[in-house]
């Protein structure tokens, strides 16, 4: 599997298709790499940090080079020369695992491991998980994976305007790691596993893997406005929020700061309502675990699509400023909002993804 710590979507979903694979008890050993990092390329090795800078404050130059980059034309002259720098230590990482089957998690190595399999003329398939749900940049798409897993139709057509054929696609759904919609104990038993106030109501806040976004003036504007609620909130890995969060006088001692967590499930078993980024994992767990979503937006354009997807879907709504945010916690808590979650929506597509990949393997 390879991924990048850019955010926490591309791990998240590498570990929930492990977890499906694992599930199903066939013969299958599964390792994770950060590709970007073993480039050793200044700059790419980089990329988890450079996301975090973009994603808290520069989010325009993260845009601006996202629109740059979005034909095919760049994405293949920018891959070609940027595997040719890195292409001694990316053979060293992935000759060291002797893959049967390589899953791409990470737009950024889509490009890389076809031409790394070409070159060496590696018996090894590349299979491509595409984490973005509508506005799939072109570093993703490349017509010479072998299989695309994606998880709307909207990302099925522009996966063919890049040329990928339509025999190399399989809408599977989106990889929802099984333990936000398997056993999920009942809030009341999470707000007791968390030792939280068990009768407020519970807003999670979260803002994707690098904690970017505005989650300092939201947790203001909601200890302000809705004193009644207690906050959970999610810092990731963004370590300087994390600080300053805990640091600060808090008007509430009904505001939980976190770190980055391992159990996110939990979290939102013990919430009301979610309120985040527009980040595709984040949104499929909260789907996956019937949750409510509010959206505050999107924190990079390949985000933007999300929202329309989610407000399309039924199952949350878009508050782009600090203040409708705590209007609709309002409307929540005297349940003139509810989100419409549809009985059957296509979260999971965990087990399909692993049945897809367990076909191509051959077993
Ligand atoms: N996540 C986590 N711990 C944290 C923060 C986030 O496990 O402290 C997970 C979250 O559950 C989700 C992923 O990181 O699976 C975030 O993915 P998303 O697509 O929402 O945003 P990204 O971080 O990739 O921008």
């Amino acid at each position: 599997f390879i991924i990048s710590d850019t955010g926490g979507g591309h791990r998240s979903a590498a570990n929930a298709v492990i977890s499906a694979l694992s599930a199903t008890g066939a013969e299958v050993t599964c390792e994770m790499v950060d590709l970007l990092k073993a480039s050793g390329l200044p700059g790419i090795q980089n990329a988890p940090e450079l996301y975090a800078f973009f994603s808290s404050g520069h989010i325009w130059l993260h845009n601006f080079l996202f629109r740059l980059s979005n034909t095919s034309w760049f994405m293949d002259t920018a891959s070609r020369l940027l595997y040719g720098f890195a292409r001694n230590r990316i053979h060293k990482v992935i000759d060291a695992f002797g893959p049967d089957l390589v899953v791409v998690i990470h737009p950024l190595a889509v490009r890389p491991m076809c031409t790394y399999r070409d070159e060496f003329g590696s018996p090894w398939p590349v299979v491509t998980i595409v984490t973005d749900l509508i506005s799939v940049h072109a570093s993703w798409l490349s017509p010479c994976a072998d299989l695309y897993l994606l998880s709307t139709p909207e990302s099925v057509a522009i996966a063919k305007q890049h040329g990928v054929l339509t025999p190399k696609i399989k809408m599977t759904g989106f990889p929802v790691h099984p333990r936000f919609y398997s056993l999920q104990p009942d809030r009341e038993i999470a707000r007791k596993q968390l030792e939280i106030d068990s009768n407020r109501f519970t807003l999670l806040l979260t803002s994707g893997g690098a904690g970017g976004g505005q989650v300092e003036v939201l947790v203001s504007e909601l200890e302000r406005e809705c004193p009644q609620c207690t906050l959970l909130v999610v810092t990731g890995r963004n370590q300087f929020l994390f600080r300053k969060l805990t640091e600060r006088r808090s008007a509430s001692s009904h505001t939980h700061v976190y770190g980055f967590i391992d159990n996110m499930e939990q979290l939102m078993a013990a919430c009301d309502a979610v309120i985040t980024k527009a980040g595709p994992g984040t949104i499929m767990e909260a789907a996956a675990q019937r949750r409510p979503l509010i959206l505050t937006g999107a924190v990079g354009l390949q985000e933007e699509g999300n929202i329309r997807f989610v407000i399309d879907s039924g199952i949350g709504i878009h508050c782009p400023s600090p203040s409708a945010v705590s209007k609709q916690v309002h409307s929540l808590m005297n349940g003139s909002f509810h989100s419409n979650l549809p009985m059957v929506f296509p979260v999971a597509g965990t087990h399909s993804i692993a049945d897809q990949l367990l076909s191509i393997m051959g077993h």
